[in-house]
């Protein structure tokens, strides 16, 4: 019995500990779909070791794009910016691994590419604030406010990678 009180208490935390495996909101805007990065850039995250849990080819709505960046609606771009994001397909994903949220970012680079470091993905791909090709979550928060967003929760593949091993230990 206590052998098997043993077992069950091992697979409810590694149920646990999947379920809190970090995720993050990626999307390739309209820009980078039309410029054709998407390779490039689904490419960067998956060698550094993430592991792509959603993907999908979307042309969103104006009023989905509000919500997307509704945290931005007073400033003097969201119009503009809300019509971009709904002007084409937008490649939506979902990549999980330890640290994604924050690494992600940095893959990414500064909001602003005359900003952006090389080796990032705007310093190396995009010139100006406007067409910076690529969205990312940044925070916790966000993370899980996109990921609802974009997909419903069928939609999230959860799947074990033979290379965790490797790149985790
Ligand atoms: P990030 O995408 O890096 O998280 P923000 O959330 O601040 O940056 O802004 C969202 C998006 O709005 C940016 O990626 C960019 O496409 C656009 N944007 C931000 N600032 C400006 C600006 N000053 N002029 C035009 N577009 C902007």
């Amino acid at each position: 019995v206590d052998w098997e009180e043993g077992a069950l208490y091992m697979l409810q935390e590694q149920e646990a500990q999947a379920a809190e495996l970090e995720r993050t909101f990626i999307a390739i805007k309209p820009d980078g779909v039309q410029r054709g990065l998407i390779s490039e850039i689904i490419s960067r995250f998956e060698r550094k070791g993430f592991k792509l849990v959603a993907i999908k080819i979307v042309v969103p709505s104006k009023d989905f794009a509000q919500k997307h960046y509704h945290d931005l609606k007073t400033r003097p771009f969201f119009d503009g910016l809300c019509d971009f994001l709904s002007s084409g397909p937008v490649v939506a994903m979902v990549w999980e691994g330890e640290g994604v949220i924050k690494f992600g970012r940095k893959l990414i680079g500064a909001t602003d590419p005359q900003k952006s470091e090389p080796g990032t993905i705007r310093g190396d791909l995009a010139v100006v604030v406007g067409r910076n090709i690529i969205h990312g979550s940044d925070g916790p928060e966000t993370a899980k406010e996109e990921v609802n967003l974009w997909f419903k929760p069928e939609e999230l593949v959860n799947y074990t990678s033979n290379a965790e091993k490797w790149i985790y230990g």
